[in-house]
């Protein structure tokens, strides 16, 4: 209404000026100006601390806690600490004060996102996420506001859908949680300050109930303010999954997919140690893309194999190397795959020669076992397997190549392990009180012997480099399969003769 009479008097006025002899030309120029600016203002989402909305997103979560795979010790977790939030009469009968903070922590990727939107559905709860990098501002004031603002949409959304409850996810919390440091005033300090005064003030009595889950991958660099008990005082690791739950991950991210008879998500789960369920889900999906450029109607456990390998190394590269360069790889691939399939039967899952990431072979191993304690036997077993491309290269071509600088580097923190876990000669040793000559002596004395029982090794098992090596100049790709059928046959051959057969290549070559 008062729009319409401004813009009815505006003309009047102007007329009236001009009928009177004032020279309105000025004042016209300073009211195009300042709509000008009004109106580029407007569009930047206004100048005003108050009025900035806070980008939150709020998503109708459906995902329950069947929707995430393994992780069932925080899942227990997470709904006990969720208890409180439903039985909240029974709660003020024992006097016990509410559960204000839940914090996630763990590798990224382990499905935290996913627990918040489980807990959201659990509870019936109005559900609002923002990450914490969306509070770092450069105008002071601003991630305060928001967090303001981001406690006020969730009392107004529970109270819109009729829920007596709300759950406030922020991600990265480390980002505004972070360590304050000395008197060093930064903005985010301000905004910290906010979460916590909001975080003080949710009682038993309110409604809707207010409750924090946060995520992080670094809980050890959060203030001791945000972690003190009556804030985030239940921390919930939500760590990389282990071969069970790997296995029930692809389940539940296979279900819309067509699969084919020959797929066997057991051995998928066997070939992703380490993986994140963020990566599996990766891996299922990239499956499908393999399958659908194929035009295959299914998804096969070739597609899923290759899947493997690209979450893993990254998408193949189309780096042309020179015939020589390639067969140097398939030399030093077969290296490391004869000794880790010696001293890790059936470890070896595939050999390759297709440049990925920044590779040009690599060696797919399958452990039988995930692994989460190792003896000195294991961790010399992995240095010999990282050995093996290098000793193989001395072995064919008299000398090794840059090729093996990353094994050395693996071989070279794993011998670390060793003498930091005190399996070493040196007895148990804190790094930095022992010297440097001493270390290095060390460390000279295991990679020795580690390289000389390589030797041995690949010794014995020489004639799989003629085999094999054909098979993998021609066709890029040796199976596990093939590869254990050429182990046997080289190892029914009498030793004498594989190292003749040696002897005889060095001398032709
Ligand atoms: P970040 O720390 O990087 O924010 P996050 O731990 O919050 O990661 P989510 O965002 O929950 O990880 O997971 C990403 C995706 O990975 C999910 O959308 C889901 O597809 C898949 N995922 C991760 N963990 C699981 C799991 N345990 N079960 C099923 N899917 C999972």
């Amino acid at each position: 209404m008062g729009k319409e009479i401004m813009i009815g008097t505006i003309p009047v006025v102007i007329a009236f000026l001009v009928f009177i002899g004032v020279n309105v030309a000025p004042f016209i120029i300073a009211a195009v100006i300042l709509s000008f600016l009004t109106f580029v203002i407007m569009r930047q989402g206004g100048m005003s601390v108050a009025q900035k909305k806070t980008p939150i997103d709020t998503p109708k979560t459906t995902t329950n806690f069947n929707d995430i795979g393994g992780q069932e010790r925080a899942k227990k977790e997470v709904k006990e600490a969720l208890d409180f939030l439903i039985h909240k009469d029974t709660l003020k009968q024992y006097g016990i004060r509410p559960l204000k903070g839940l914090l996630l922590t763990g590798p990224p990727g382990t499905g935290k996102t996913l627990m918040a939107k489980a807990a959201a559905n659990y509870t019936n709860s109005a559900f609002v996420a923002a990450s914490g990098s969306q509070f770092v501002e450069m105008y002071v004031g601003v991630g305060a506001q928001r967090i303001r603002d981001l406690f006020k949409e969730a009392k107004q959304k529970a109270e819109k859908n009729n829920q007596d409850s709300a759950i406030i996810f922020i991600d990265e919390i480390d980002v505004l949680g972070g360590k304050r440091e000395g008197s060093q005033h930064r903005e985010y300090d301000q905004t910290l300050n906010q979460l916590l005064t909001e975080m003080d003030g949710i009682s038993t009595s309110e409604t809707p109930r207010v409750l924090m889950v946060a995520a992080t991958n670094r809980a050890d660099m959060l203030d001791d303010a945000l972690i003190r008990p009556g804030r985030f005082d239940r921390q919930i690791v939500v760590d990389l999954p282990d071969k069970k739950a790997r296995k029930q991950i692809l389940e539940i991210h296979v279900k819309n997919k067509p699969l084919a008879a020959d797929v066997d998500i057991d051995a998928i789960a066997r070939d992703t140690f380490n993986f994140s369920g963020a990566q599996l889900e990766s891996v299922t999906n990239e499956a499908a893309i393999y399958a659908f450029r194929e035009n295959s109607k299914e998804i096969t456990q070739r597609h899923f194999s290759h899947a493997i390998d690209k979450v893993m190394m990254g998408e193949q590269t189309d780096r042309e190397s020179t015939a020589e360069e390639r067969e140097r790889v398939a030399n030093h691939e077969l290296g490391h795959a004869i000794v880790s399939e010696v001293v890790r039967p059936l470890s070896v899952s595939q050999v390759s020669l297709r440049p990925r990431g920044q590779a040009l072979g690599y060696v797919r191993q399958s452990p039988q076992q995930d692994r989460y304690l190792y003896t000195v036997e294991n961790l010399e077993h992995q240095i010999m397997i990282a050995l093996g491309g290098a000793v193989a290269e001395e072995m064919l071509y008299g000398g090794r190549s840059t090729g093996s600088r990353n094994d050395f580097e693996q071989a070279l923190n794993l011998v670390n392990t060793i003498i930091d876990c005190g399996l070493s000669q040196l007895g148990i040793v804190k790094m930095d009180m022992v010297s440097r000559e001493a270390l290095h002596e060390e460390r000279q004395r295991i990679l020795n012997e580690l390289l000389e029982e390589t030797r041995a090794i690949l010794r014995s098992y020489f004639p799989v480099f003629q085999h094999a090596f054909d098979h993998l100049i021609r066709e890029e790709v040796l199976n596990g399969e093939e590869f254990r059928a050429m182990m046997a046959e080289a190892k029914a051959m009498p030793r004498k003769n594989n190292v003749e057969d040696l002897e005889s290549h060095l001398i032709n070559s």
